[in-house]
């Protein structure tokens, strides 16, 4: 994998971080005179100010990481890393590199060990996968998708169509179930966004899987995900438009294969700071892989959150934060969280010693800001975080929002550990889908954010 190493350039704009760093340090001396002469309400005004006045110099002052990240993002998002997922060792792919990246920068081991091993159930599908609909080939990924949680089938079906009045009634479900045998069965539910109504949609297809390969139509947005559980047959997304209630005859071949024990890797590395308290900076680097020919290389999702957390290991390590930082690129969390929850399991530092987990997912666009999840729960660092930006203007909005048990953060907030997640709004809105590319990522405000980072975490004690 050397040949990737080669593009990603070297240390760069010295002169600028040192001004930024002697700046920051006459700061820092400054108000320990303060501190002994001034009454306790004027001090923390004072600190405020200072870190204020450090956030506007600091950013001011701070290298342009884009172009790097950029290659990041590239090499990540390229299809030699399998979209970092369950198929050809994507994940083992990623999760080596990135370990190589916390070498090249010189991150310290944690427990002596770079990587944190761990292992969940995973269902893949390795081989080509096919679909004809009425003699119409359909393009995977683009205008079909594999339910995560498809099992096998090969064949040509005629199509029964169902309605959810076929399966709702134990005589009327038991008649269909005879009926269907031999066919492909197309589910024509009624449209819903409702979670119990999705939830017993979603029973209705295992139980019809059990006996017959079932198709649904979708919307006009494809959205794959990771299972770890498989049907007995295939069960089929087909795009809206694309599956209409006159089909007759389908074609399918799909051929999954189920994964009890999925060897993963958390992957670590520290830049040593000036106490022992802990802030952790976390970015899941798995992705959803391959779903046969269709790869999904999740740009956004999350090769820029991951670009963004080497970007930040390379000043840390440069310039230590008063908190020991530890870098976490997570693995398995889009089959679940499964990396994080591991971590919180496993225990590898004492957690009453982390004073904060940020998690970055999604840092690719920013044309509308960022979006701080849990914010309502960390309202202490939410506030620094909205003084940086009011001070720096360098993102359009800075948004709170509740807690939200939708990437890394959740574990540690559940944990009662304080960890926010940032995503950043606007831009391209590819998700989980094939077209969540590299080349259409725009990275909009990634200095920005990056060196609203940097300001925020420093100080952080
Ligand atoms: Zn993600």
């Amino acid at each position: 994998m050397t040949f990737l190493n080669a593009g990603i350039p070297g240390p760069r704009a010295v002169s600028r971080e040192l001004r930024a760093t002697s700046l920051n340090e006459s700061q820092a001396r400054g108000s320990k005179l303060v501190a002994r002469s001034f009454p306790r309400h004027l001090r923390q005004a004072f600190s405020a100010f200072a870190f204020l006045l450090s956030a506007f110099v600091l950013a001011q002052d701070l290298p342009s990481v884009k172009a790097q990240a950029k290659l990041y993002v590239d090499t990540l998002a390229s299809p030699a890393f399998q979209g970092r997922g369950y198929v050809n060792g994507g994940d083992s792919i990623a999760a080596d590199w990135i370990a190589k990246q916390f070498d090249r920068i010189g991150l310290a081991k944690l427990n002596d060990t770079r990587f944190e091993r761990f292992h969940f159930p995973v269902n893949i599908f390795p081989d080509s996968i096919g679909l004809r609909v009425d003699g119409r080939t359909l393009i995977p990924g683009e205008d079909f998708l594999v339910d995560p949680a498809s099992g096998s089938s090969d064949g040509e079906f005629h199509l029964a169509h169902l309605r959810l009045d076929d399966l709702l009634s134990p005589e009327r479900k038991a008649l269909t179930m005879g009926v269907i045998q031999g066919h492909a069965a197309v589910v024509h539910f009624p449209p819903t966004t409702d979670r119990d109504s999705l939830q017993l949609y979603r029973e209705l297809e295992n139980e019809l899987a059990r006996y017959v390969p079932v198709i649904r139509p979708g919307g006009k947005k494809l959205t794959w995900s990771v299972a770890g559980t498989q049907a007995r047959n295939a069960i089929l997304e087909v795009r809206e438009g694309l599956l209409p209630d006159t089909a007759v005859q389908a074609s399918i071949r799909v051929y999954n294969s189920f994964v009890p024990r999925h060897q993963a890797r958390n992957v670590w590395g520290v830049a040593k700071g000036k106490s022992k308290d802990w802030v952790l900076v976390t970015a899941h680097y798995d992705h959803l892989g391959r779903m046969g020919q269709a790869l999904f290389p999740g740009a956004n999702d999350n090769a820029s959150g991951v670009s963004m957390l080497l970007s930040l290991a390379e000043w840390f390590k440069k310039h230590p934060a008063k908190c020991n930082i530890l870098f976490v690129a997570f693995a398995g969390e889009e089959a679940g969280l499964k990396g994080s929850e591991w971590f919180i399991v496993d225990r590898p530092l004492d957690f009453a010693r982390i004073k904060m987990v940020i998690n970055l997912d999604l840092n690719g666009t920013g044309e509308e800001g960022i979006t701080v999840v849990n914010a309502t729960e960390q309202q202490k660092i939410f506030d620094k975080l909205t003084a940086i930006n009011k001070k720096t203007g360098a993102l359009p909005q800075v948004k709170a929002r509740g807690p939200a048990c939708n990437s890394d953060h959740c574990p540690f907030a559940r944990k009662g550990i304080p960890a926010i997640f940032i995503y950043t709004m606007g831009g391209v809105a590819h998700y989980h889908d094939v077209y969540d590319r590299a080349e259409t990522l725009p990275l909009t405000k990634f200095d920005e954010l990056y060196q609203t980072l940097v300001t925020l975490i420093g100080p952080l004690k």
